[in-house]
């Protein structure tokens, strides 16, 4: 009496490929809610901000109405991208708040995470040491396409 077997070439897909049955969809990265929180840069702070920038920018550039898109946090700081340097340079400025206006503003370094590269490796668009997810895991209805 012999044992009932599996076509050969069944086999072979059995331990050759990996099975996808249970994998989760390729889009699907892990997303977390965005804090949104608003506010306005004060007119001193877009000053202060052109200083820091460099010459290169112009009131124009520098973002006066606010948005914090960490990921949704209680408690902590609020940050906000301001403006952008000169294109050699990975730093931005960044304004912070609680509660109220920001009242100070600062250069940051980027952050320097890449999503995964099935997702077409996407960059973190945060300072360096941010807390909270990067911008790829966040769930944003603002940047959503
Ligand atoms: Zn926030
Ligand atoms: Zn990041």
């Amino acid at each position: 009496m012999s044992t009932p077997r599996l076509p050969v070439r069944h086999q072979q897909q059995g331990n050759c490929v990996p099975d996808m049955t249970f994998s989760p969809e390729p889009h699907a990265l892990r997303r977390v809610p965005v804090c949104g929180e608003r506010t306005a840069l004060p007119a001193d702070l877009v000053r202060r901000s052109l200083t820091l920038a460099g010459s290169h920018v112009q009131t124009e550039d520098v973002e006066a109405t606010l948005r914090c898109a960490l990921q949704a946090h209680t408690g902590g700081e609020h940050h906000a991208f301001v403006t952008q340097l000169d294109s050699t340079d990975a730093r931005a400025v960044w304004a912070m708040w609680t509660d109220g206006p920001p009242t100070t503003v600062e250069l940051r370094a980027d952050c320097e995470a890449v999503g995964p590269p099935e997702h077409g490796s996407p960059l973190c668009c945060e300072f360096d040491g941010h807390p909270g997810a990067h911008t790829y895991g966040i769930h944003d209805p603002w940047t959503e396409r």
